[in-house]
Order: structure tokens, then C-alpha cells, then sequence
């Protein structure tokens, strides 16, 4: 099998699991980093419209050889913002306010923007606490040039995918409540993105599945 038929397969079997389980429309964001950029060619050939990465200098570099809809989704650095903002067009792991004041002012286009969530409190896998979300989202939603697109989570290490997402899922009901624009819910990776799907999932980021382990 060549690297084409190779990913192929095996994002067909992706793509065939979110249908079994999907009842609504999921976005499936394919994680193509520290694969390269053959990959998301290839991936970009098979009908890949969105793809996720986590460093700045990976995502620029790809961003400017494959179109599509690329996704920010790792540690933001204060001083990558710049650069972040001029490839991605969707951030999935916005966490501090003083990221998102820099955003505002050097973004070059709008972004639509997810608020990352932590289940447990501690930030080892980034994520604010729910205590910090909300003025978060209003700074966001006040935003004359970006959207507040909805949350996003990873679940704390050893944690049941089940009950992560449960949880999760009952903080973004409660959440749009307030902000009932923010409709997405980008959760779930290779592991654990049909467990996600059916707590109400509607971007999922999922790397070795389609593409090998890394
Ligand atoms: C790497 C990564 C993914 C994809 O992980 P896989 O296990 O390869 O599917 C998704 N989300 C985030 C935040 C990641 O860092």
C-alpha cells in the first residue's frame, strides 16, 4: 500500500465512525501535526477541508502550500500571536484575556474563536476554569471582528471520556444560555471522537487515526 492508499483507509474508517454515530453535523478537523506536508496533500486530495495543528511555524508553513480551513488548537504564546493569526482562521484553545487583547489588535482578518475549557482545574492541559469562562465570552462576544464559536476540552488524563464529556456537555447548555451563538463543541481526538460525538460534538480533532502515530 502506498502512503495515499495507506490514509485513505484509514479516513474512511474515520469519516464511516462519525456517521454511525453522528446525529448532527460534525466537523472533522484533521490533525496533521509533525506529519509532513506531503500528508496534508494528500489529505487535501482526498477531500480534507480543515485541518488542526498546535505550533505556529508548522501551521505557517503548511497553511501556505494546502488551502483549507486551518485550526489553532495548542498553547497560545503571547509572542506567536501575530503570526498564529495570520494563517489560522479558527482558534480552538483561547484561555487568557491578555491573548485575546493582543488578538484584537494584531489579527489580520477575523477568526472564530473557542474558549478552552478545564474539567478539572488544573492547567496542565490548558483550559480555563469555569469561574474564568464567562468574562472570557463576553470579551470575545463584544468583539466587533471575531466570533465566539463555542468551547473546547480535552479531558484530564485519566478521566472516563464518558463522564468528561457529560460534564462537558452540561457546561456549554449552561453556557448557551448566555451566549446562545456559541453553538460548537470542538471535543474528542483519536481516542475518544464518538464518545465526544454523542455528548454533542460538533468539531472533533483527530491525528493518529487517520494518519499514524507520530
Ligand atoms: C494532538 C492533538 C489532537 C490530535 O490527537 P490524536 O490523538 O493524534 O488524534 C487533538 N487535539 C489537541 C489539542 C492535540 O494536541
Amino acid at each position: 500500500m502506498n502512503r495515499k492508499e495507506e490514509i485513505s483507509h484509514k479516513l474512511e474508517d474515520v469519516r464511516a465512525k462519525i456517521a454511525n454515530v453522528a446525529e448532527h453535523e460534525v466537523c472533522l478537523i484533521a490533525v496533521t501535526k509533525t506529519f509532513p506536508i506531503s500528508d496534508v496533500q494528500i489529505l487535501h486530495e482526498l477531500g480534507v477541508t480543515d485541518f488542526g495543528e498546535n505550533r505556529d511555524t508548522e501551521g505557517l508553513e503548511k497553511s501556505a502550500v494546502v488551502p483549507g480551513t486551518w485550526h489553532f488548537q495548542g498553547q497560545i504564546q503571547s509572542n506567536k500571536l501575530k503570526s498564529i493569526t495570520s494563517w489560522a482562521n479558527v482558534i480552538h484553545s483561547l484561555d487568557d484575556p491578555r491573548h485575546f487583547e493582543i488578538i484584537e489588535k494584531v489579527a489580520p482578518h477575523p477568526l472564530q474563536i473557542f474558549l478552552q475549557v478545564s474539567l478539572d482545574g488544573a492547567d496542565h492541559r490548558g483550559g480555563a476554569g469555569l469561574e474564568d469562562i464567562y468574562a472570557l465570552a463576553a470579551m470575545v462576544d463584544k468583539s466587533a471582528t471575531h466570533t465566539l464559536a463555542g468551547l473546547m476540552s480535552v479531558p484530564p488524563l485519566g478521566v472516563d471520556p464518558n463522564l468528561a464529556f457529560a460534564q462537558l456537555a452540561v457546561i456549554h447548555t449552561d453556557f448557551m444560555g448566555q451566549f446562545p451563538e456559541a453553538r460548537s463543541l470542538s471535543a474528542g481526538m483519536s481516542g475518544d471522537y464518538e464518545i465526544a460525538i454523542s455528548h454533542g460534538a460538533t468539531h472533533v480533532r483527530v491525528g493518529s487515526s487517520i494518519l499514524g502515530s507520530r
